[in-house]
């Protein structure tokens, strides 16, 4: 079922040079995946020079790292998967990746993902579909399908991705990795493409919980070129716990309906009694207004994504095409009607549409009514008499076949169904890789309190310990 060799990883503190030649034939040799978008020998020479000069004992030293192709760099172009941006290079590097390129990381490549982050299972690229590592007739996840794939083949150890609305969980799960998003305002976005501002979250997808860990902890922290960042101590990286005495996990019934598929009920069951097993009190509880997630995360995304991607102009940005008329408008109309895709034009439409007067109140209005219901769910579950994590299955299925959903963008966007709530709440949430079923993984979602990421992680690495995450669950 392999399409690609799955790699070891590259072992710690190896000299830079070393590291480079071994990911340049890694990344040759996962070329059938689809996953990158622009990778060469001499910016990876670049690399290594560069990291050569630095302390080996930085905390990431020579980490090898692939940045999803929303995350602009000065030295590849950024064209998040659109051909409107195609041959786009930033005269900037965003805050993140500086951070993580001045602690040793190596930028390995920019990684192939679904037409400005909209998608569920990276087919909506202007550049091809990503194919799981897995079974090249799946989808590896979306929107940071490629940043996921090339951790799952092992690539690379570690790689961000981005969330808006699920796009780091949904294909660390459909792929068998970590995925964790931070809490909205713990690392900067100064320097990644805006999609749905008040959701967007760089995001970190590692083989191990301890990688994640490592690479959100550089990247987190208050940066003066992003006003929604938080005057907080960096995040430490949490020691995992040997057990978990004393923390109570909740089940919020909403998430485990009836229906759900048996291999993904079978993984969270192996979670729940491996929680038990570690000491964990389990106690079920209610996130009633979750139900209305996907429909209020479907009207504010593509309201805030209409207006951010007003810039893309052929004025600004990437190519231009001068339209027929040879004026302004027709100018405009050219280049976006050239350079957009369907989803995306999908998007803007919608979100132009709740926006404008006579249907504000009606849609915008009220998604954002909802939105704040949403989240004090979460706030009463999670608050004081509350229990202290969420457990919750990430997806309601593994990952699906290719072309199974591109007809059909609801059905796409109920991919998102476990995912997209506590993106509107704005909270820290993870994917951890519990098991397979028919080969294919299963992932469980554990979800803290706000700048609880320390807990989550702590907690994630316990289970880790226990549960093989190659293990068939049934
Ligand atoms: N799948 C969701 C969407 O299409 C989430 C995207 C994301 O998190 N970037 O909008």
């Amino acid at each position: 079922m392999t399409s690609v060799p799955i790699h070891a990883e590259v072992s710690r503190r190896e000299p830079a040079g070393t590291v480079a030649r071994e990911l340049a034939r890694r990344l040759q040799s996962a070329e059938p995946l689809n996953a990158t978008l622009h990778w060469s020998q001499s910016a990876l020479d670049a690399e290594a020079a560069r990291i050569a000069t630095l302390d080996p004992a930085s905390p990431l030293y020579a980490m090898p790292l692939a940045l999803k192709d929303n995350l602009v760099t000065t030295e590849e172009p950024t064209t998040c998967g659109s051909r409107i941006l195609e041959g786009y290079v930033s005269p900037f590097t965003g805050t993140a990746v500086g951070r993580l390129r001045d602690a040793g990381a190596l930028v390995a490549c920019k990684a192939n993902m679904d037409e400005f982050a909209m998608g569920s299972s990276t087919e909506h690229s202007a550049y091809g579909r990503v194919k799981h590592p897995l079974d090249p007739d799946r989808v590896p996840g979306g929107s940071s399908g490629g940043s996921a794939a090339l951790v799952a083949a092992g690539v690379v150890p570690a790689a961000l991705g981005s969330e808006t609305g699920g796009s780091v969980r949904q294909p660390a799960s459909f792929c068998g990795v970590v995925g964790v998003k931070p809490s909205y305002g713990r690392v900067s976005r100064y320097g990644l493409v805006a999609f749905g501002s008040s959701l967007d979250c760089i995001s970190v997808f590692g083989r191990t919980v301890d990688d994640a860990a490592r690479v959100l902890s550089v990247m987190s922290g208050l940066d003066p070129l992003d006003a929604t960042t938080v005057d907080r101590p960096a995040m430490a990286v949490p020691s995992p716990l040997r057990d978990l005495r004393g923390l109570t996990v909740g089940l919020p019934t909403e998430y485990f309906p009836a229906d759900l598929h048996p291999g993904v009920r079978a993984g969270l069951d192996r979670t729940i009694a491996a929680a038990r097993e570690l000491g964990a009190e389990i106690r079920e509880v209610s996130l009633p207004y979750s139900r209305y997630a996907v429909p209020t995360y479907y009207i504010i995304a593509p309201a805030e994504a209409a207006a951010n991607l007003a810039r893309y102009d052929g004025v600004r940005y990437g190519p231009r095409r001068v339209g027929s008329e040879g004026d302004i408008r027709s100018l405009y109309r050219a280049t976006r009607g050239a350079g957009f895709g369907a989803e995306v034009r999908r998007r803007i439409l919608v979100g132009t549409y709740v926006l404008s007067a006579g249907y504000y109140d009606a849609y915008y209005r009220k998604a954002q009514a909802v939105r704040a219901l949403i989240a004090q769910d979460f706030q009463r579950a999670l608050g004081p008499g509350g229990v202290d994590l969420l457990l919750t299955p990430t997806t309601p299925t593994p990952a699906f076949k290719a072309g199974e959903k591109t007809e059909d963008p609801v059905a796409m966007y109920l991919a998102d169904i476990f995912v997209c709530a506590i993106s509107l709440a704005g909270l820290p949430a993870m994917s951890l890789p519990v098991g397979r079923d028919q080969g294919l993984p299963i992932g469980a979602q554990i979800i803290a309190p706000e700048f609880e990421e320390g807990r989550m992680l702590a907690a994630a690495g316990a289970l880790e310990r226990v549960l093989g995450a190659a293990e068939e669950v049934r």
